[in-house]
């Protein structure tokens, strides 16, 4: 079993308005968003595809308020501290990005976002139980510590990633959050410990078997 993955972040990309509708993307199974993207455009994509949507909020994004409509993509399920089930393919969440601003939204200082780690731990074991693996895919926004991340506060990776890397050995980890013309950021792609690092950066398409 293969799946196909439309994986989007960070920035609207036209070409997709022209790319999805004539059917580029007819073989994408599931589409993932990991943050900072208007939710109208994840709307849009999921509208045309027709095909599952899970994504995470960015620290552009607004506070998740179940109740606010602004607040979340139609069609699509917000996968913070979530996990899910697709098919056979454990999918969890990780939204938000290191705090860089004293009020700003779904920013986490290094030490919350070890606790926001923390609190997956409960549905991370039950698929232990369950599957015999925790996950297969983690999407975040922010990349790890030191992994595609820039030295500039604002764009430090998250430890509690380098963390939960280490603890649950996801297969893939994909993340937006930094952008690719950055200085000390040459590559999209890096494999740490048997995990498969993917900037997705604006949009990927990620086969994965
Ligand atoms: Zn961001």
């Amino acid at each position: 079993m293969l799946v196909r993955i439309l994986a989007v972040s960070d920035q609207i990309v036209d070409r997709i308005y022209t790319l999805a509708p004539n059917g580029h993307f007819r073989d994408v199974d599931l589409i993932l968003g990991c943050g900072d993207l208007p939710y109208n455009y994840l709307e849009y994509i999921v509208t045309v595809l027709n095909k599952p949507l899970y994504y995470v909020p960015g620290n552009h994004d607004p506070e998740f308020n179940p109740r606010d409509l602004r607040s979340k993509a139609e069609g699509g399920i917000n996968l913070d501290l979530k996990t899910v089930c697709y098919k056979k393919y454990l999918i969890g969440g990780f939204g938000g990005s290191v705090r860089y601003r004293p009020n700003g939204t779904n920013q986490y200082t290094q030490m919350e976002a070890s606790q926001r780690a923390f609190q997956m731990m409960p549905s991370l074991f039950g698929n232990f139980v369950r599957h015999g693996r925790a996950l297969d895919i983690l999407i975040t926004h922010s990349p790890p510590f030191g992994i595609h991340d820039d030295t500039d506060l604002a764009h430090n990776g998250l430890k509690a990633l380098n963390w939960l890397i280490r603890t649950v050995k996801p297969r893939y980890l994909l993340h937006g959050h930094t952008h690719f013309y950055r200085k000390n950021i040459s590559d999209s792609e890096t494999t740490i410990n048997g995990t498969t690092i993917i900037n997705v950066y604006p949009y990927k398409v990620i086969d994965i078997p």
